[in-house]
This record gives C-alpha cells, sequence and structure tokens, in this order.
C-alpha cells in the first residue's frame, strides 16, 4: 500500500519523523516564506502551515497518514486556525487583542554552532527597524499644518466608476493613496523632509544576544520593545529563535552528547587507549581494558562531559559513545595460521551433518538488485491494464 506523504515532502522530512524534526522543519520554513520575509511566497506560507497543523496533531496525523487529504477532509479536521495563528502560537506572538494594541514582532532565526551553545557566546546582530521619527516625533510633518485631502475630500478612500459591459457600470473603492488613506496631510511644504510624511525612518539597530551555556536548538530570546515602532502602538519584541547546525562529531540528545566511535576488533578484544576532542578543544582519553570485550553498537558513557544544563552550567550531561568495530577484510591472515587464531579463540560448536541434509552455496547477497525486485513487485500489483515496456525487457 502506498501511502501519501504530500504534507511531510512539503515540510522536507521523511513520515517517520519524530514531532521534534516536525518542529523544527516547520520553524525554518515558517520563518523562511512568512509574508513579512518573502511577500511573494504567500500560497507557500499557508501550505507549510496547513501541513504542519495536520501532522503536529497525532490523531490527525493518523488519519492523513491512513487516508491522506482526503481523509482529513472528510474527516472534518482540516483548517482549523489560520496560518498566521499558527505562526504567532508556535513563536509566541500574543493573542489577538495584543497584536491591535502593540506593533509587529519581528522574528529572526540565529544559526548557532554546538560549540556556542556549549561553552556560551555573545553575538552581535544588526538588523533594520522602524523607530519614530525624531524630526518630527512621528507627526509626520509641521505640527498643526494637517489640512484636508483634496485627492479623497478627506474620506480617505478614492471611488473609480468602471464600465463592465453595456449599460453596466462598476463602483471600485480604493485606498487614497495621496493620504494612504488618513483623509489628511500636509501640504508638500510642511511635511517632514526626513521621515517623508511616513512619521517613522528606518534605523540600524544592534542587538547583543547572549547565548547562554545549554540552550537548546529551537529556545528563543525574546527583546522586549525591540520591534518596529509605530506612533501610537507599543513596539513589538525582537525574537531571536536559535537554530543549531549539525555539528560533524556530536549529536545532542537533551543534555546529553552522543557520537560514534570506530575500533578495530583488537581494540575491542584487547583493550584501547583513545583520545576525544570535546567541545571546547580539550583532549580526554577513554581506555577499556584488556579482555573488557567491546562488542559492535556497544554504548559506554563519560559522566559530566555531555552539555552544560541550561541555567546550571557547573552540571553536565553525559557523554554517550557508540562503538563501530571494524571487522578485518577478506584474507587478512593466511589461512595456515587460522588454526592457531581459533585455538585462541573461544571454542566452537560443532554441526551434526547427516546424510538427508541437502548442501546449498552460499553467496554474496546484492542488496541493490533486491531492493529493485522489491519495488518492482509493488508497481505491478498497483499497475491496472496493458504492461508497459520495463517488464518486457526482464521477461
Ligand atoms: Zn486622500
Ligand atoms: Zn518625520
Amino acid at each position: 500500500m502506498v501511502h501519501e506523504t504530500g504534507y511531510y515532502d512539503l515540510l522536507g522530512v521523511s513520515p517517520k519523523c519524530s514531532q521534534e524534526e516536525l518542529k523544527k522543519a516547520y520553524r525554518k520554513l515558517a520563518l523562511k516564506y512568512h509574508p513579512d520575509k518573502n511577500p511573494n511566497e504567500g500560497e507557500k506560507f499557508k501550505l507549510i502551515s496547513q501541513a504542519y497543523e495536520v501532522l503536529s496533531n497525532p490523531e490527525k496525523r493518523e488519519l492523513y497518514d491512513q487516508g491522506g487529504e482526503q481523509a482529513i477532509k472528510e474527516g472534518g479536521m482540516s483548517g482549523g486556525s489560520s496560518p498566521m495563528d499558527l505562526f504567532n502560537m508556535f513563536f509566541g506572538g500574543g493573542g489577538r487583542m495584543q497584536r491591535e494594541r502593540r506593533g509587529k514582532n519581528i522574528i529572526h532565526q540565529l544559526s548557532v554552532t554546538l560549540e556556542e551553545i556549549y561553552k556560551g557566546n555573545t553575538r552581535k546582530l544588526a538588523l533594520q527597524k522602524n523607530v519614530i521619527c525624531d524630526r518630527c516625533d512621528g507627526y509626520g510633518g509641521k505640527k498643526g499644518t494637517l489640512e484636508k485631502c483634496s485627492g479623497c475630500k478627506g474620506r480617505g478612500v478614492q471611488v473609480k466608476v468602471q464600465q463592465i459591459g453595456p449599460g453596466m457600470i462598476q463602483q471600485i473603492q480604493s485606498m487614497c493613496a495621496d493620504c494612504q488613506g488618513q483623509g489628511e496631510k500636509f501640504s508638500s511644504k510642511d511635511v517632514c523632509k526626513n521621515c517623508n510624511g511616513r512619521k517613522v525612518e528606518r534605523k540600524k539597530k544592534i542587538l547583543e544576544v547572549h547565548i547562554d551555556k545549554g540552550m537548546k536548538d529551537g529556545q528563543r530570546i525574546a527583546f522586549n520593545g525591540e520591534g518596529d515602532q509605530e506612533p501610537g502602538l507599543e513596539p513589538g519584541d525582537v525574537i531571536i529563535v536559535l537554530d543549531q547546525k549539525d555539528h560533524p562529531v556530536f549529536q545532542r540528545k537533551d543534555d546529553d552528547l552522543v557520537m560514534t566511535m570506530n575500533i578495530k576488533l583488537a581494540d575491542a578484544l584487547c583493550g584501547f587507549k583513545k583520545t576525544i576532542c570535546t567541545l571546547d578543544d580539550r583532549m580526554l582519553i577513554i581506555s577499556s581494558q584488556p579482555g573488557e570485550v567491546i562488542k559492535h553498537n556497544d554504548i559506554k558513557c563519560v559522566q559530566n562531559e555531555g552539555m552544560p544544563i541550561y541555567r546550571d552550567p557547573y552540571e553536565r550531561g553525559q557523554l554517550l559513545i557508540c562503538f563501530e568495530v571494524e571487522f578485518p577484510e577478506k584474507g587478512w591472515l593466511p589461512e595456515h595460521l587460522m588454526y592457531q587464531l581459533e585455538r585462541l579463540l573461544p571454542p566452537r560448536e560443532d554441526v551434526m551433518i547427516t546424510d538427508d541434509m541437502e548442501e546449498v552455496q552460499l553467496c554474496e547477497a546484492d542488496k541493490q538488485s533486491q531492493e529493485r525486485s522489491h519495488s518492482r513487485e509493488a508497481y505491478e500489483e498497483d499497475e491496472e491494464g496493458p504492461r508497459g515496456g520495463v517488464q518486457c525487457q526482464t521477461q
């Protein structure tokens, strides 16, 4: 049975992904395609929101996995909240009431390395924001010179009459472009030359972002009141969202660090000493005792060498090491020495062989051709009607 994966594809995740992976994917895409950043991608923003809304709800996700988008629609499960509400809920942008009295929040994603979260860091971030024009104090022009807009006669809207057919006319109302819908404006000599009557100006602001030890991927750092300013409104916040880059050696799992270490068969059987370079560039020596025997996929840990705990950085999680044992290649030992090796290894079990048994050949399994034949089976099951050329070639 082939499942629909459109929602997963939209978010760029596998259908087996965890809720955490889902959140991260939505976070990245929603910030990228938010209408504030990407005004031309409104449709994409909507689709991403739709997909995340369904997949982030375990009940809806199950329904989707079983019957695809159709099942979601039939089950009356589609379209709960608007893309913007979902976004604000996810990033903590406050409710509707709050938004009306306050300026918009500015949300920025900040890419950080695992080392930065481990050691802590301060990053300077330059951003452009609207601030109240200091020449006119947000008034837009010379005080007391505001006059009724002649373009719209003070109504703020302009009405256009258009003939759309014989004897049929249509009235189109649009915001007055002369006064931006305000109904009043300054004459050109009185308008503020600094902001051009817009009451605000764009200014560069440097923010110092303190990345504390142990902060997590997706964690928010809020700068209250540092968002866009607008006359008569309380400014919104600047919210920095941390986005941790993958590390070539360590993966973070909550407060623990996880790494894979390849060891030779001799290391596994006879004991070893190995070094590990930590995220703050210290060298650790780990060792196993002769005769301890490390098996393939064994996991060992080093206490207190994991991630620092957020707000309690002297405590740390553990470092988990997953061992992969490299076996020697074919023909590494001349045959006449095998006997000596066998004498050293634990004894093996004898096999009883009788006449009614059948001796067969053991070959290399070709993984690729196995996968090919599986996918062909699925294809043939789904296919109806005349067979295509692919089958002809294989018959
Ligand atoms: Zn006007
Ligand atoms: Zn001004």
